[in-house]
């Protein structure tokens, strides 16, 4: 039982920082149009499309709080660690510092999961652990409440 679940955490694990690594590589490469706002110009190609997606979108809906009179709800901020609408509104710049670690993690640490298949995993999992504990609590939340939803995503 313990051994299927550390098997599976480290599936998650394994596919987080794959998923995350893919998309983060993509959007290096390709700077896709709708990106294209000043506001954003400072994260393009140091966090990932996904990020830039929620944000975009996040930046969509400043106008229809504003005409229907309602409050911000900062549920991106909250959940994802991303800025919502109200922080988008005074259209500053934003800079990679203001986003969750979570989004730029693997620029900031791109030697974390070993390239290579011979590695033994149960050690590169340990390491994944250990930079977990190492981070802010904040960050911390932020991680583990990712793979938990995997896992239970993996249950259903
Ligand atoms: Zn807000």
């Amino acid at each position: 039982m313990l051994d299927s679940i550390v098997g599976d955490v480290i599936q998650i694990v394994k596919w987080q920082e794959e998923s995350i690594k893919e998309s983060f590589e993509r959007s290096i490469i390709f700077h896709m149009a709708h990106h294209n706002d000043d506001q954003f110009e400072l994260l393009k190609g140091n966090v990932s499309h996904v990020a830039l997606d929620l944000l975009v979108g996040e930046k969509a809906k400043i106008q229809m709080l504003i005409t229907s009179n309602s409050s911000c709800g900062c549920h991106l901020f909250m959940t994802r660690g991303l800025l919502c609408a109200c922080r988008l509104s005074n259209n500053a710049k934003i800079t990679p510092d203001e986003i969750d670690v979570f989004w730029r993690k693997l620029n900031l640490n791109p030697s974390l999961l070993n390239e290579d298949k011979n590695v033994d995993i149960d050690v590169q999992m340990d390491r994944v652990i250990q930079h977990i504990k190492n981070q802010p609590n904040p960050v911390k939340k932020s991680m583990m409440s990712k793979v938990l939803s995997a896992v239970s995503h993996l249950n259903q």
